[in-house]
């Protein structure tokens, strides 16, 4: 087998990313031992916490520059690992991180790079990899001749690795002259007016209905703002959309907490979560293509005939979803 580079940073508190855990269990199932290379301002602590994972050595490129993410110097950190280990394959998590400065350190070392792999296996010994192309429409396996070949893994690929104990970290030298970015914090919403939460159990889906004229004549808006705020706020569910809601986002009055960011489907996102429950929402096929990675489906619609009840969902009530939701809230 190929000798292999797992390449890893750590987050802010110093300890690796699930996403860093999944893909490690990942690269091990498929590749057996590897070297490990770590990033961060201390890597100690994220080192112990995978010293059971039995790699042959766990490099660390470490102090305060690497601490933050900033181009220059993971480019330099992820270069310098390479150089030390000179492994074929270097696997590493799809990180917004790694996804800004993996290509450009495979470029400095020669190699070719893959991204968003959702699959890793072996082909009769030869190393294979998935990824879906045209926005999740046709999906390949590719091989390549290159190397160093760099692998960028999707989360939840495998279970994360749990084996902590007490490492022993080679510390990798990288030079830090000529660094002209200063990071000097991050500017992010307030958490709970993030309603994107790629990690949530639940994805509740919001339709064009919400917005709708309902049977006495009236447009709720600010109900249903109440409502879907109120279920999102006691479930921390993840809140999605569809493209006729966001859309009139141009035409004035609109839930001021929704933006084209929030839309699944074909042309919006292809969110990962256990179950979905989408409301006020048709189910037409160019927003439930955007749901073939959710589990389990429920849908609430007063449509009988919607897309939903062709096959789409699980479990679609036919039923106002103002009256269905504000009974769950006040369930919660
Ligand atoms: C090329 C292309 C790409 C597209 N990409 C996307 C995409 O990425 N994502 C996407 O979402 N769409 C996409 N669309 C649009 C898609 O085809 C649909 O038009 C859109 O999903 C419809 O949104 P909707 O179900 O919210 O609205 P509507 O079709 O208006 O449906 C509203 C539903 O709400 C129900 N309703 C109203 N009041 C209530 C109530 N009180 N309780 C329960 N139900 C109620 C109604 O019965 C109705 O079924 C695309 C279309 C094209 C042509």
């Amino acid at each position: 087998m190929e000798k292999v580079l797992f390449i890893a940073h750590t987050d802010a508190d110093g300890n690796l990313p699930k996403a860093a855990l999944e893909t490690l269990t990942a690269a091990k199932a498929t590749c057996g031992d590897l070297t490990v290379g770590l990033i961060g301002a201390d890597v100690q602590a994220a080192a112990d916490s995978i010293a059971e994972c039995g790699a042959e050595a766990i490099l660390g490129v470490s102090g305060d520059a690497f601490g933050a993410s900033r181009y220059s110097t993971d480019a330099a950190a992820i270069e310098a690992l390479v150089k030390q280990a000179a492994p074929e394959v270097v696997i590493a998590p799809n990180t917004a991180r790694f996804a800004r400065s993996m290509p450009g350190a495979a470029f400095r070392c020669g190699g070719k790079i893959d991204t968003h792999i959702t699959g890793m296996f072996r082909e009769g010994g030869k190393l294979e990899v998935q990824r879906w192309y045209y926005r999740q429409r046709m999906s390949a396996t590719l091989s390549r001749e290159a190397r160093p070949w760099f692998l960028l893994l999707e989360g939840g690929l495998a279970e994360a690795f749990s084996g902590a104990g007490s490492a022993i970290v080679q510390t990798v030298d990288v030079a830090v002259d000529n660094v002209r970015t200063e990071v000097v914090g991050v500017q992010a919403p307030d958490s709970d007016a993030q309603t994107i939460r790629p990690e949530a159990e639940v994805l509740f889906v919001a339709g064009a209905g919400w917005m709708k004229k309902q049977a006495d004549g009236e447009v709720k808006i600010k109900d249903a703002e109440e409502i879907i705020l109120g279920f999102l706020d006691k479930t921390q569910a993840s809140l999605g959309s569809t493209k006729s809601l966001v859309d009139q986002e141009a035409e004035g009055d609109v839930l001021n907490f929704m933006s084209h960011m929030n839309q699944v489907g074909q042309t919006g996102s292809t969110p990962r979560h256990n179950k979905g429950l989408a409301t006020c929402c048709h189910g037409e096929e160019p927003h439930t293509v955007g749901w073939r990675f959710i589990n389990e489906r429920r849908a609430i619609s007063l449509d009988a005939n919607c897309g939903w009840a062709q096959g789409k969902a699980d479990v679609l009530y036919i039923a106002d979803a103002f009256e269905v939701m504000k009974k769950v809230n006040e369930l919660l």
